[in-house]
């Protein structure tokens, strides 16, 4: 990994708003990320039903802004036949991208359902639909907090793009190292895709250590002890934020990645000055 790639796409990560104030902000915000010309922006989707209806409308609302755009679509849970309803129900609205996902069990729920893995979602799209959909996968340079060892980690992963994947979106990571070895080794085991690296930018301090602590992402002890140093200081936790990610982008774009996909949490702020950073 050192060639530097001389196209970078951007692509942008939203949630569904939960309220009318939150769609306006997110619409504005958009707007506003729009310049960043993405090459498709994604929504999120809540395993087990909490926010697909949303997911669907701010997927159409993204696309009605004629840019192209994703629906993560998780298969935990499900049915065949519902997943092949909803495959239906893409297709009609004119997607042909999907962020295919296992999930997560949301608690209350008994079993996987008819779907184990991603890879057998992935395997699913493909034989109901062929190459209609671009199919991105989740990938994780550090490692899925359930694997049962790295090896069997990345046999996972390899597992799913030998299914059908297109393109992988990692979960986000301040570790560039480990980015670059997760792709070096899933290369030389056969699985030979763009992997496009998951950037979520720091603007606070609780929210970030509290999510990375969910997803098995790892925040290096300099990156967790400065930001617990600066306090209620939001400003200086903002400022280090900007240089500590928009650092780590240009050392990706260094080591060659084909894109940056930016988890934006619907803010547009942070994610257009680290790319005014990278002079995107
Ligand atoms: P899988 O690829 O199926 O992996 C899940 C676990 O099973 C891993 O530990 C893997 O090692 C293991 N495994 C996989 N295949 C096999 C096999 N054949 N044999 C044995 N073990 C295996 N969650 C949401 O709820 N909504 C979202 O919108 C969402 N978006 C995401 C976007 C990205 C880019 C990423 C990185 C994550 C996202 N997630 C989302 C989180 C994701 O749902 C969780 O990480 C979930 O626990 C795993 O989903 P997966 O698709 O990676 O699963």
């Amino acid at each position: 990994m050192t060639t530097p790639c001389p196209t970078l796409s951007l692509s942008l990560e939203f949630f569904p708003p939960k309220t009318p104030e939150g769609v306006t902000k997110l619409a504005a915000a958009r707007r506003e990320m729009y310049a960043l010309k993405p090459q498709f922006c994604s929504v999120t989707y809540g395993a087990g039903g909490s926010t697909q209806e949303g997911t669907l409308q701010t997927v159409r609302a993204i696309l009605a802004e004629g840019v192209e755009a994703a629906p993560h679509f998780s298969c935990i849970g499900a049915s065949r036949e519902s997943i092949r309803d909803k495959l239906a129900q893409f297709k009609a609205d004119g997607i042909h991208r999907l962020v295919a996902l296992r999930g997560d069990l949301p608690s209350g729920y008994g079993g996987f359902g008819e779907f184990r893995y991603a890879s057998d979602l992935v395997a699913f799209i493909r034989a109901e639909t062929g190459n209609h959909f671009h199919v991105e996968v989740a990938a994780y340079p550090e490692m899925h907090p359930q694997s049962r060892s790295p090896q069997a980690d990345l046999q996972a992963y390899v597992t799913k793009v030998k299914a059908g994947a297109s393109s992988a979106i990692t979960q986000f990571f301040f570790n560039a190292d480990a980015y670059c070895r997760f792709v070096d080794e899933t290369r030389a085991l056969g699985a030979d895709i763009p992997v496009v690296p998951g950037i979520m930018p720091i603007t606070n301090s609780s929210g970030i250590i509290r999510f990375a602590d969910a997803c098995g992402a790892e925040i290096p002890r300099w990156i967790r002890l400065r930001l617990q140093s600066f306090g209620d200081d939001a400003a200086s936790i903002k400022a280090f934020g900007l240089d500590v990610v928009a650092d780590l982008c240009d050392r990706l774009r260094t080591a060659g990645v084909p894109g940056l996909h930016f988890y934006t949490m619907n803010q547009s702020t942070a994610t257009l000055e680290i790319c005014r950073r990278l002079g995107l």
